[in-house]
């Protein structure tokens, strides 16, 4: 027989995780009734009635009537409450910023935004942070993770190479302004896929492979919704494995990286042309007259053959269900898609040829960075810590 004598901690800690599993649900299904959230849970409809009770107490849940529909006994729908706890997105890309909150459902608002005045790191974190604490002001300690989303390489929550910025190792932690809120630090595009594999054009895939074409091209292999980011949390810096076969020298110190042969620096070398100040707008533009103009044309379809050819090559490396792709992806894989195809299928191995992962447009678009960012920032607020520190702090007379 076991034994009954459950420690203190560990009791606290069934019952969180009875909440645990409701918020999860609600999280996944906002606007669920309290009927489905107790089958979907596996609760007893006691069970459900007193947690989702104890979630309203803790301004976790609004539970509000249902819309009535036919002659059923009048029903509830959960919902994130309306002051509960929040994340704070950030998204720091490489001429701007942008600012997001997600409650419990995560759902991304869109808060604020700015441009970079200048790009060195005093300058944009400087005004980023007063950004975020003005933010956080606002919302009178409803926020309980910073979230940031970075354009450049990640490593153990720092941020040690911006190449686009030109950033070297960078101290993110001053946007905290010397609060104890937790920073969650990013990569840009490892974001955009975990939002792609969880709620997006991957989320019926369990192996999700995304690329973002921006500057270069990131991405992130996402399996059972979390990013494989490797023992240091820098991996997925695709854009630097040598893919196309040249040698030309890319920014980041390598030599023949494939993200320098399928963004706007190539198009801009495949026109003759000199390196683009600004390689994103560059490319949104040789895009855009692909269709009349010939040599854009050309170049487009060069850089889009380059970006099937490494995809195959991942492809062929990671086995994924799917393929989402972001950023300038998207229309690029549009506009010279016959380009794309031949060279994805000829650098498939044989053996997949019969049925290719299928590739996508991302669902997410612009927000995939930010609307990940919430998410990975609502993993942490839903843990029992998490909770915990939220009922300790926010809720008066909460134990
Ligand atoms: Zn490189």
């Amino acid at each position: 027989m076991r034994s009954t004598a459950t420690p203190g901690p560990r009791r606290r800690d069934l019952r969180w995780r009875g909440a645990l599993d409701a918020l999860g649900v609600v999280r996944r299904a906002p606007g669920i009734t309290r009927a489905e959230l107790a089958r979907r849970a596996g609760l007893s409809s006691g069970s459900a009635t007193e947690i989702t009770a104890r979630l309203r107490e803790l301004q976790l849940l609004r539970e509000s009537p249902a819309p009535v529909t036919g002659r059923g006994r009048p029903t509830t729908v959960l919902g994130a409450h309306p002051r509960g706890p929040l994340v704070l997105a950030v998204d720091l890309r490489h001429e701007d910023w942008r600012l997001a909150l997600a409650g419990l459902d995560g759902r991304v608002e869109h808060v604020a935004a700015g441009r970079h005045r200048r790009r060195d790191p005093a300058s944009v974190l400087d005004a980023l942070g007063a950004a975020i604490a003005a933010e956080r002001a606002r919302q009178r300690g409803r926020v309980r993770v910073i979230s940031l989303a970075v354009a450049g390489t990640v490593q153990e929550q720092g941020l040690v190479q911006a190449s686009t910025l030109g950033w070297g190792e960078v101290d993110l932690g001053v946007l905290r302004r010397g609060s104890a809120l937790p920073l969650l630090v990013g990569n840009d595009a490892t974001l955009a896929g975990v939002a792609e594999a969880r709620g997006g054009a991957g989320a019926d895939a369990r192996a999700v492979l995304h690329l973002t074409v921006e500057v270069g091209i990131g991405g992130i292999l996402v399996v059972d919704g979390d990013p494989v980011t490797g023992a240091t949390g820098a991996g997925g810096e695709f854009g630097h494995v040598p893919l196309g076969g040249s040698t030309l020298r890319c920014p980041c110190g390598a030599r023949g990286c494939w993200d320098i042969l399928v963004d706007g620096r190539a198009m801009a070398r495949h026109l003759g042309q000199r390196a683009p100040a600004n390689a994103r707008t560059y490319a949104r533009a040789v895009l855009d007259r692909a269709g009349t103009d010939s040599a854009a044309r050309r170049a487009a379809d060069a850089c889009a053959a380059a970006l099937g050819t490494g995809t195959a090559g991942l492809v062929n490396a990671l086995d994924p269900d799917v393929v989402t792709l972001g950023g300038l992806g998207v229309p690029l894989h549009q506009v010279s898609s016959a380009a794309f195809r031949r060279a994805y299928l000829s650098g498939l191995m044989v053996f997949r040829r019969r049925s290719p992962p299928p590739v996508r447009p991302a669902f997410h678009g612009e927000d995939g960075a930010l609307q990940g960012a919430a998410e990975v920032g609502l993993d942490a607020v839903l843990t029992e810590g998490g909770l915990e520190g939220w009922a300790r702090a926010h809720v008066r007379g909460a134990r």
